[in-house]
């Protein structure tokens, strides 16, 4: 079995490495912007 190791997550649009910036620490909402193309994703655990 391969092991998940924690790697980046990629621009569904472009395959860049998009960044997180943590918006809030408690609920953990992450914002994930793409620098190439100017995506954002936020993902916010149910
Ligand atoms: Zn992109």
């Amino acid at each position: 079995m391969r092991t998940h190791v924690a790697e980046p997550r990629l621009c569904p649009t472009c395959s860049d490495i998009l960044r997180f910036e943590i918006l809030d620490d408690e609920r953990f909402l992450v914002a994930w912007s793409c620098v190439n193309c100017g995506l954002i994703r936020t993902t916010e655990p149910v």
